[in-house]
């Protein structure tokens, strides 16, 4: 856990958050700021910066992740009719949180490319 990180602090259940699915690698939570119907975001539990700071012993985790990210949208519904998972690399991409994370998107034609 990383101090003053806000999606730490999630994973640990110190901060309410909407949480549609976890284990023991990664949580699921819907966005506060939702760009479509449905906008979860997936964070490891464990803390990485960016995508730059993944090493060869997170490849696993990660496409854990992409298969978390599939179940969720077909639990939910809204994976016959697309969805789209991305990830903000640094600032100039629109990270905004210093804890990497995936944010899983659908339920409206999503346009591409996108902005
Ligand atoms: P980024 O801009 O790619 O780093 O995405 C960060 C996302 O986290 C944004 O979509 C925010 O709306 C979302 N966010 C920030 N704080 C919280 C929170 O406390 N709960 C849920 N989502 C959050």
């Amino acid at each position: 856990m990383s101090d003053n990180c806000i999606f730490c602090k999630i994973v640990a259940g110190e901060i309410p958050a909407r949480v549609v699915y976890q284990d023991d690698l990664v949580v699921a939570f819907e966005d506060l700021n939702p760009q479509a119907p449905h906008h979860l975001l997936l964070v490891p539990r464990k803390h990485i910066r960016t995508t730059l700071d993944l090493t060869t012993a997170d490849n696993e985790l990660i496409g854990h992740i992409y298969q978390v990210a599939g179940k969720i949208a077909h639990d939910l519904g809204f994976a016959e009719d697309g969805f789209r998972v991305v990830n903000n690399c640094n600032e100039g991409a629109g990270q905004s949180v210093w804890h990497i994370h995936f944010h899983l998107l659908g339920g409206r034609d999503l346009t591409w490319p996108p902005g």
